[in-house]
């Protein structure tokens, strides 16, 4: 007989049943509450359904395993033994939350409900408990608005309409002339109650279930059932969370944070979640209950303020934050109540942080010894690193624009960094202008889960209302967008699409720019310049010292470890010296494609290039290749300058010469007379070099083979180089690269072009150049004769952008037509050009590898395809063992930092157990790079 699963979990009473390791099946809010019983951490019972159960709801007709209702049951009663009260009892009635708790958090994604327990009854035996009928009342009417909100479903129809409930409320303000919520009495509320009830039964035809265990199980199958909302659902799209995981529902004992002013709620962070500095970073609300905090109806308070309100919680929950980051060596997030004068954990995960954040406390966490260099590299995801190479405003131009009055407002810095675009009042229109190409900032009230398609799409997230920890706040950090939060002088008109300010003589229109500063919390009208980060100001435009910048610091300290650490080498695809030399600021160790086509564009070349492509003869086609031989000279001496002795591939002619021949009817005028030739003899020969399949076409090697003096010509061009950079006593490393060989014998008719100039240039010039002639492999053919390549090609680069396109026999040109619904469709699992498919493609790479090396041991194999900076791409070249990925320039840090994750993975592979580090952890022994 199949072993019986366990399908709930029990916490409570100092001892739970589960343990934060066991996230896959309590999902991670159940599993770390379990986590805090078991560390003595003061949590109300509970007990959590497991996410097998979600499995099993939705593979089974939306019906549970037959043992859950019993487990369900036997479970309650610990926790009502545990809390001493009775679910459903008239006089002393336990309440509980039902809320999910997936693998991966989902903030805002799927339901919750609190309060559940109560009815005309039980309200009676709250009132009697707490001798607070406005309370109790206040707990039933939120109870009856969230269920029947999320079980019975009266919500609003489209994104104008108001909330219903919300329209009662208001109503019955108006009636009784008052301003706030608070004001409303006992009574009042009572009548909210039934009215909400009526008001439900009108619109959805539903009862409202006065049996709690009718309300439990209702809650259960919604909290489920949201696991497939449409929000839920993109969001696991965006963050690549399988549907397979499911959901687990915690019920737990509700504790009441609004009951009175010495109770309250809050949400926290153990350090600062948007710039990382290692301070007590939170918000609080007294008299308030569970999402008044991030639900951006009334501002809450800083954390800090809570040491002059309840200076004793304060030191209570202030040691927890550190037993927390103790034990878990990380930055938790959190969520407490206080119910009148007793502090309750409701919640701790992981938290959220910018990728800014992400790395400031990896790197500090390492100097406080908390965890290893490793563990921090492992905690950074390499795309990550953009944001500290992020914008931020001219200074300059922010000052005019403050000079000029259009500071409209300040509101919290929620997200880092500036941006700057047209306003967007809904998360619709954000997409829309979006996708016409317009940079926008999305301006809302508050954001809702709704919105994050739009939130996506824009470059930055304004609200008027909401903390730090709103939604709006919480999502934009960790989707990496520049976010202002709780901006509340913005006056927000969705009807007249309008943004006012409070006090100012101003209105802005949906469409016009504006400029949001997620550092400061500045709102300023208009567009302003946005300008490189602390750390291009240091590396690249060296008008920052670094011991001026500490965000330069913790970069360099980070990529200081990643460098110790990686094997491969990280090279990059640079045509020009400011190019190669940026690359170089940002670490790269060489050049492992220099494209020589894109100098043919520059200044007056392209004359020449066309003219030495229309060419009849030999003598004409010399002749043109002569104007060239030294403008390519100078651009390759450029290069080796820049470059100092590390290595330059550079690759002889590659692309389809109609690429380089006018199209329009003015320049092949102009090409006509300056070739001395008919604008008809010139047409046909346009005429006579299209080809329905160029990118298959005469183009590679295939060119130099058919017309050997444009290799012969830019041979000459390296080496001359060369040569003379060397007389200036600069070290010179070229590496001659040929294109699309799909033959042993096409590469060596180039090479030996190539070995024949050299000898002659260093000849002539009394110089000795130490080179390297090699491949690309873009061809699968390529790939399955390595081995005979290898015995003509010193190196192998896999152009894995042409060897994508050859193995899926997929246009990298015009994919772009239907690419997108493979993906969607989930066809492809990403794009491949962006991705390397590595089941495929990749297995060509690895195949070419051992072949090429089964030749040549010595072998230098790289990557020089868009892969090169992608870091899935760049781990799989790691495992292949690749010398080097060669990537544009912005993102060699991002290779640096996978190259090294892909060796800590491989480390904590080949270690399977110890996982937990210190800073004093042994040094790994980790073998030297491939050079
Ligand atoms: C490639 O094909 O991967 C490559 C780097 O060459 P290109 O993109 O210039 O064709
Ligand atoms: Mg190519």
């Amino acid at each position: 007989m199949a072993k019986k699963s366990k399908y709930v979990y029990f916490f409570g009473n100092k001892k739970a049943e589960g343990k934060s390791e066991m996230k896959n099946l309590l999902g991670g809010k159940g599993a770390n509450l379990a986590e805090m019983v078991n560390i003595g951490l003061p949590v109300p019972a509970g007990f959590t359904i497991t996410t097998e159960v979600c499995t099993y709801y939705y593979e089974n007709k939306k019906k549970y395993p037959k043992e859950l209702k019993a487990d369900v049951l036997a479970a309650l009663k610990r926790v009502e033994a545990a809390m001493g009260a009775k679910f459903g009892d008239a006089k002393n009635p336990l309440l509980v939350s039902v809320r999910s708790g997936a693998r991966a958090s989902m903030p805002g994604m799927m339901d919750t409900i609190l309060n559940l327990g109560l009815n005309d009854e039980t309200v009676k035996g709250v009132i009697e408990k707490t001798n607070n009928p406005r309370f109790a009342y206040d707990s039933y009417r939120r109870f009856v608005q969230m269920y029947g909100d999320v079980v019975l479903g009266l919500k609003p129809v489209d994104k104008h309409e108001e909330d219903p409930f919300e329209v009662i409320i208001e109503k019955k303000k108006n009636d009784n002339g008052f301003k706030f919520d608070t004001e409303l009495t006992a009574d009042h509320l009572k009548e909210l109650v039934e009215e909400f009830k009526a008001a439900i039964k009108e619109k959805t035809g539903n009862d409202f279930p006065t049996k709690p265990m009718d309300q439990l199980w209702g809650a259960i199958g919604a909290v489920f059932g949201s696991w497939d909302n449409e929000r839920a659902i993109i969001y696991r799209k965006i963050n690549n969370i399988p549907a397979e995981w499911g959901t687990a529902v915690n019920v737990q004992s509700m504790v009441f944070g609004n009951m009175g002013e010495d109770s309250g709620t809050g949400v926290a962070f153990t350090r600062d979640p948007a710039a990382g500095k290692n301070l007590f970073y939170g918000e609080y609300l007294f008299n308030a209950q569970g999402e008044d905090v991030v639900a951006g109806i009334r501002t809450p308070l800083p954390i800090a303020k809570l040491k002059e309100d309840d200076p004793k919680i304060y030191k209570q929950l202030n040691d927890i934050r550190n037993i927390l980051e103790k034990h878990y060596k990380d930055m938790m997030d959190i969520e407490f109540t206080i119910q009148q004068g007793n502090l309750w954990m409701l919640q701790c995960r992981v938290g959220k942080r910018t990728g800014f954040a992400a790395i400031k406390m990896a790197v500090d966490m390492v100097k406080e010894r908390l965890i290893s260099k490793e563990e921090a590299i492992n905690r950074i995801e390499p795309n990550q690193l953009n944001q500290l190479l992020r914008p931020i405003f001219d200074l300059d131009q922010k000052k005019v624009a403050v000079g000029e009055g259009r500071l409209l407002a300040k509101g919290l810095n929620a997200g880092p960094g500036a941006a700057s675009g047209k306003i967007a009042l809904s998360a619709q229109d954000a997409e829309d202008m979006a996708n016409k190409g317009d940079k926008v900032i999305l301006v809302r009230i508050e954001t809702s889960p709704e919105d994050i398609k739009g939130m996506n799409a824009a470059e930055g997230i304004l609200t008027a209302r909401g903390g730090m920890t709103s939604h709006a706040a919480l999502v934009a950090r960790q989707m990496g967008k520049v976010c202002v939060a709780g901006c509340g002088s913005l006056k927000i008109n969705y009807r007249d699409r309008t943004v006012g300010v409070e006090g100012k003589d101003i209105l802005l229109k949906e469409g016009d720019y504006i400029s949001i500063d997620g550092t400061t919390g500045e709102v300023i009208s208009g567009k302003i310049e946005t300008k490189p980060s602390e750390v291009i100001q240091v590396l690249l435009n060296k008008t920052l010292d670094p011991k001026d910048s500490p965000v330069y610091q913790t970069y360099a300290s980070l990529m200081n470890w990643a460098d110790k650490l990686r094997r491969l080498n990280i090279r990059t695809n640079a045509d020009q010296p400011d190019q190669a030399a940026n690359a170089i600021a940002f670490g790269a160790e060489g050049i492992g494609l220099c494209r020589t086509e894109h100098m043919f564009f520059g200044g007056d070349r392209i004359m020449s290039v066309r003219k030495m492509i229309v060419s009849d003869t030999l003598e004409d086609r010399k002749a043109a290749l002569a104007e060239l031989l030294p403008l390519q000279r100078e651009d390759f001496a450029g290069i080796f300058e820049v470059m100092n002795g590390l290595p330059a591939t550079i690759r002889t002619l590659d692309p389809p010469l109609h690429e380089f021949l006018p199209h329009e009817e003015k320049e092949t005028n102009e090409l006509a007379e300056a070739l001395n030739i008919s604008v008809d003899k010139l047409k046909q020969k346009i005429d006579s070099l299209h080809e329905f399949n160029p990118m298959l076409g005469f183009r590679g090697c295939r060119l130099g083979v058919l017309y050997p003096e444009i290799t012969e010509m830019q041979a000459r061009a390296i080496f001359e180089a060369a040569c003379d950079t060397q007389a200036k006593g600069i070290k010179v490393h070229p590496e001659v690269m040929i294109p699309l060989v799909g033959d042993l014998k096409e590469f060596k008719l180039q090479e030996k072009i190539v070995r024949q100039v050299a000898q002659e240039v260093m000849k002539e010039k009394g110089r000795k150049i130490k080179y390297l002639v090699g491949t690309m492999i873009e061809l699968p053919r390529a790939a399955v004769t390595a081995d005979q390549i290898a015995k003509g090609a010193e190196f192998f680069s896999f152009g894995t952008n042409d060897l994508t396109q050859t193995t899926f026999g997929l246009s990298r040109d015009d994919a772009g037509k239907f690419l997108p619904l493979y993906v969607q469709n989930e066809i492809l699992p990403s794009d491949p050009f962006e991705v390397l498919d590595q089941n495929g493609v990749g297995q060509l790479v690895k195949m070419g590898t051992e072949k090429g090396r089964s030749t040549r041991p010595d072998l230098k194999v790289g990557i020089c395809g868009e892969h090169g900076g992608e870091p899935s791409s760049v781990e799989f070249c790691h495992r292949t063992g690749l010398n080097y990925v060669s990537c544009s320039p912005f993102r060699v840090p991002i290779a640096r930092l996978a190259a090294a994750r892909a060796v800590v993975k491989e480390l904590s592979a080949s270690k399977p157990k110890k996982t937990k580090s210190s800073g004093k952890g042994k040094k790994k022994k980790v073998s030297k790079k491939k050079k």
